[in-house]
């Protein structure tokens, strides 16, 4: 658009400077033609005057001085038409009077007067009156100016044609040799009177002489241009040639000659021929002044400006429009960025999600959901929120279903409804819904697992009655006995009994809570309070088994591989709290006549872990099924929990926790009504 503009400018601008050109031209074309016709005007005004003087010979043939003078002075030629010397008259002489014509004038009162140049030749002329007879022009007194060939050329042409002819460029003799000017000389042929002049011979012969005029073309010019210049001052520089060719040998007037300017022809420069009887003057013409293109200058500075400032206008409009384009570009990136964002948490989430669109109907299911229900997205996208209801209410055992969800409020606060499906797993979900805010979607579905903590707190609830009633029965005891002892007088024997089962029953009790105790604080410590220390294996399994209070019948453990130099990096009484845990088990889940085996194991052979050393606890007890040894080692957890056998469901949480602790593990393989082999790897002791 810039280019476009400068150049549109450029050519404006161009085409107003040759319109300016052209009507300059034009104009000074106009000048000059005035110019010429005006030189051409005097010229015939001139001829006229002498015309007029020729007339006076027409009155009288003898027209003296006087006569000359009045006639002259009538005119006062020289004072309305400047650059005009005089106006004289020449008179032809022949050879034969030549003698009496210089007495007859010397007789007038001038004795000086001779013919000059003297000289025998064919035929004479004198200039005899010449008016204003004062100054230079007394100098021109007498001169045969038919004896020169310029001005005899003109002579001759006015005598032969009988018009008015102009010389070429002469020297008048007027001249006194300062400011001398070039000249020219205007003839009108005076015929004897009556004579007829009808052809060439005729006009010949009855020539008597010329009416004449000298003219100094500066003077001459001056006057003219000077009339001419008016109110435009000197603005023409013009030349006048005598002929057709501009030699400087011709030239008979530069306006400007003073002035020394070198005359190189202008771009307006113009040329013009005035004729005169045969006579051609060419002039040239150029203007003085410069061309103002102020017009032009003025439209190439606005169009500059202009161009300047569409251009800035554009590019302000482009940039605004780029930097929309950029912001939007960044905002959808942005956009795009935030909504890949949320797929990705959508898609990654562990709670279900599900949208509903402004006809509520279902829109979206997270993997989650999926997941958590079963229902692929296929069964429930574009259901109708009732048909979801239904659908998810028979996924639920009878009476834990969902709500229909038109009933559900999802302005308010938020109400979590909790539901349990009728799965293998049991799961239960925490279900909220809410109203969406984002156009297009008119409610959001949040599902939560929360089977987990349904579970756990279940256990707790459970461990805390286990508990309670674990402490309830040795409590019991105590206080029934002890009431007892201090109500009734006991002899020695009954009293010491009551008192050792108080003893016992407060043991048990301490146990039940140091257990509690003793997870608690292993939990809350992660192992900083452990002293690990290297423990050859077997001291450790035969310190166990000795403080191992055997269950009554029962044969102690059976140690297998003794002798093997084993040792461990372990928390001595942690170790030795893991292992008797893990023994106490074994019979406690086992018949009286069964046996129960300890057996210490070195490190598999396999390089790419570090070094353990297990102790595997084999009994032929009861056993587990796959999904109960899954479970084995959750706090509270119990596969009997009917009270039959204590327990508190927390002694292979604590081993859990320890083996945890030392880093290393527990290895469990079970059958249900075989037995259980429990094996604790624990990192060997470098
Ligand atoms: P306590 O806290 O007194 O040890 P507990 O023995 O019931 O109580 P855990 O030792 O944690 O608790 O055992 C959890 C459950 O795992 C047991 O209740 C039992 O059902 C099962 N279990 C553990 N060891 C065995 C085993 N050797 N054979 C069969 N079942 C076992
Ligand atoms: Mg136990």
């Amino acid at each position: 658009m810039l280019c476009a503009g400068l150049l549109m400018t450029l050519y404006v601008s161009l085409q107003v400077k040759q319109s300016l050109d052209a009507e300059a031209s034009r104009r000074f074309a106009l000048v000059s033609d005035q110019v010429s016709i005006k030189i051409r005007d005097r010229l015939d005004a001139y001829a006229l005057i002498l015309r007029g003087a020729a007339g006076l010979f027409s009155i009288s043939q003898n027209v003296d001085r006087n006569e000359w003078r009045a006639y002259v002075e009538t005119l006062r030629a020289h004072l309305t038409v400047p650059g005009v010397q005089g106006i004289g008259f020449s008179k032809v002489i022949e050879p034969r009077d030549l003698p009496r014509h210089v007495v007859a004038v010397r007789t007038e009162g001038f004795p000086e007067y001779t013919v000059r140049p003297a000289g025998d030749r064919d035929l004479y002329t004198s200039i005899i009156y010449l008016e204003p007879f004062r100054d230079r022009n007394l100098r021109a007194f007498g001169f045969d100016m038919f004896s020169e060939p310029i001005r005899r050329a003109a002579m001759e042409f006015a005598r032969d044609s009988g018009e008015a002819s102009l010389s070429g460029k002469v020297a008048l003799v007027q001249e006194t040799g300062r400011d001398v000017q070039a000249g020219t000389l205007m003839y009108f042929p005076v015929y004897r009177k009556g004579a007829p002049l009808h052809t060439q011979e005729q006009r010949r012969a009855a020539l008597i002489g010329w009416s004449y005029s000298p003219y100094r073309m500066k003077d001459l010019m001056t006057g003219i241009l000077a009339e001419w210049n008016g109110g435009h001052g000197n603005s023409v520089d013009l030349h006048i040639y005598d002929g057709l060719h501009s030699e400087p040998a011709a030239l008979l007037f530069d306006n400007r000659e003073s002035e020394h300017i070198a005359n190189a022809p202008s771009s307006r420069h113009q040329r013009r021929v005035v004729e005169f009887n045969g006579r051609q003057w060419l002039l040239t013409l150029d203007p003085t002044e410069n061309l103002s293109y102020l017009a032009a200058w003025s439209t190439l500075m606005g169009g500059l400006t202009l161009s300047g400032l569409l251009f800035w206008l554009m590019r302000s409009v482009i940039n605004t429009g780029m930097n929309a384009n950029r912001i939007a570009l960044k905002l959808t990136q942005e956009i795009q960025q935030y909504a890949d964002q949320l797929k990705i948490i959508f898609a990654l989430s562990p709670d279900g999600m599900v949208t509903f669109d402004d006809q509520h109907r279902v829109q979206y299911v997270n993997p989650a959901f999926t997941q958590l229900t079963g229902l692929a997205p296929d069964a429930v996208l574009a259901q109708s929120d009732s048909e979801f209801s239904r659908q998810m209410a028979r996924l639920c055992l009878p009476g834990a279903g969902l709500p229909a969800l038109s009933t559900i409020d999802g302005t308010g606060p938020i109400t979590r409804h909790v539901i349990e499906l009728d799965n293998a797993s049991h799961g239960v979900l925490e279900v909220a819904l809410r109203e969406s805010l984002a156009p297009g979607v008119s409610h959001i579905l949040f599902l939560r697992d929360i089977t987990l903590e349904t579970e756990v707190d279940r256990m707790k609830s459970e461990f805390l009655s286990t508990a309670a009633h674990e402490l309830r029965t040795p409590m019991a005891s105590i206080y029934g006995f002890s009431e007892v002892l201090l109500t009734q007088e006991l002899d020695p024997a009954s009293s010491k009994e009551f008192l050792s089962i108080i003893f016992k029953q407060s043991e048990l009790m301490a146990s039940i809570l140091n257990e509690l105790l003793d997870l608690a604080r292993i939990e809350a410590r992660r192992g900083k309070d452990f002293v690990f220390e290297n423990i050859p294996v077997f001291a450790l399994v035969d310190k166990v088994v000795h403080e191992f209070k055997l269950p009554a019948g029962r044969a102690a453990p059976i140690l297998i591989n003794p002798d093997a130099p084993l040792s461990i990096l372990a928390d001595l009484k942690k170790a030795q709290q893991a292992l008797l845990n893990v023994l106490s088990n074994a019979y406690k889940y086992s018949l009286t006549d069964t046996t129960v085996r300890i057996e210490l194991l070195d490190s598999p052979p396999d390089a790419s872990t570090a070094p353990v050393v297990g102790i595997s606890i084999t009994d032929q007890g009861i056993g587990m099924t796959p999904a109960q040894q899954a479970r084995v080692f959750e706090r509270f957890y119990r596969v009997d929990k009917s009270g039959k056998i204590p327990g508190t469901g927390l002694g292979m949480s604590i081993v859990h926790e320890i083996v945890e602790l030392h880093h290393g593990r527990i290895e469990l393989s079970s059958t249900l009504g075989v037995g259980t082999t429990i094996t604790l790897w624990l990192p060997a002791a470098i």
